[in-house]
């Protein structure tokens, strides 16, 4: 709820302006429970808890790296939905991987999230409380946030925005969009639609392969919005915000790691505004793909950088505590936990 929210509420309950305030502060340090209210009088707090619900992400497991800094969650909410999010340690801070759903209904094929089907979207308030609940849990302040856990941010659009619009707050969390990254496996439509709020948030795209041929038969969407029409969508969005577009690219042995897809994707991305993440894809159990090699990996960014495109190769954080989303949840699902 925003602020406003909250003091139509009080009003009804005929309690002074402030104590809103109060509430919206509470509420936005991550309180599970009016009881932690301590500016609240007694017997508002037991009233509160009467008539409101704070529903918000409990730990049912904690995972700390002990290769880096990287804790690894697995939540749950009221009704026993599981979902993860990711706190990562950088010299600037600390930023956090959220999920926006619990499962994805895109079907990727190398994703894990993908392979276990969708249950239902996370409300703002679920999206928000995770970075509430790994703060607390921490003593720390997070001021990085990826929209790149379980789910797909512009499948569930009208939370992701209210979602934004509630981190952002002043009066709130006050995060900046300048530090939150929206990632997407390309939904056309709602990219347009994205644009039209103008917000400075940095786009991520789920690219993953330079042709249709390759994408269709590993990313099911691209059969409805095909790499043409993405990367237009891309262009414009970079075009309209003047904010550098990110490709995310899964490297897989084998399959998109050759010298002439380098060559392809080269040819579709240059004069963009943008930047290619390449990431050695991470084996699921569900299927046979393995990580390219790393010369291969290495080769694959020369030919980019030679068109004038930034790439980076990402670091992996957390090898050791199955850190890429969707893997933790499924152990757990698998044994009905
Ligand atoms: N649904 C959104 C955001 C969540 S997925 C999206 O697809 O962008 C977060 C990122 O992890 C995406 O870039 C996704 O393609 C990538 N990903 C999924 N499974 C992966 C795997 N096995 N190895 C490497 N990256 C993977
Ligand atoms: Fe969903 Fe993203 Fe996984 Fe694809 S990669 S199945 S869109 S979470």
């Amino acid at each position: 709820m925003t602020l406003e929210e909250i003091t139509e509420q009080t009003d009804l309950l005929r309690l002074p302006k402030y104590r809103a305030k109060q509430i919206y502060t509470w509420l936005s340090r991550g309180a599970e429970d009016f009881s932690e209210m301590t500016d609240l009088p007694e017997g508002l707090r037991c009233q509160l808890n009467e008539i409101f619900f704070i529903n918000s992400a409990k730990i049912k497991k904690r995972l700390a790296s002990r290769i880096d800094d990287t804790v690894k969650y697995l939540y749950v909410f009221y009704d026993g939905s599981l979902i993860e999010s990711v706190l990562m340690k950088y010299h600037h801070g600390y930023s956090i991987c959220v999920s926006t759903q619990v499962g994805c209904r895109m079907g990727c094929d190398f994703c894990a999230t993908g392979k276990g089907g969708f249950i239902r979207n996370l409300t703002p308030g679920e999206i928000l409380s995770q970075i509430q609940t790994a703060q607390k849990d921490n003593g720390i302040r997070i001021s990085n946030v990826v929209l790149m856990g379980m789910g797909e941010p512009l499948d569930n659009f009208d939370n992701v925005i209210r979602f934004l619009q509630l981190v952002t707050d002043e009066k709130g969390m006050n995060l900046g969009m300048r530090h939150i990254t929206l990632s997407t496996c390309g939904l056309v439509d709602r990219i347009y639609e994205l644009q039209r709020y103008d917000f400075p948030l940095t786009l991520s795209i789920s690219l993953h392969a330079p042709n249709d041929e390759i994408r269709s038969r590993t990313m099911p969407v691209n059969r409805k919005w095909n790499v043409d029409a993405l990367l237009n969508a891309c262009r414009e969005y970079a075009a309209s915000t003047s904010r550098r577009v990110t490709f995310e690219y899964a490297m897989i042995n084998g399959v998109n790691d050759s010298a002439r897809c380098a060559g392809e994707l080269a040819k579709k991305l240059k004069g963009m505004l943008c930047h290619v993440n390449l990431i050695p894809v991470n084996s699921i159990e569900e299927t046979d793909f393995n990580a390219s090699s790393e010369r291969k990996i290495a080769e694959f960014k020369k030919i980019l950088e030679a068109s004038g495109i930034a790439v980076t190769r990402r670091r992996t954080l957390g090898p050791d505590i199955s850190a890429s989303c969707g893997q933790l949840r499924g152990k757990y699902a698998d044994r009905g936990v």
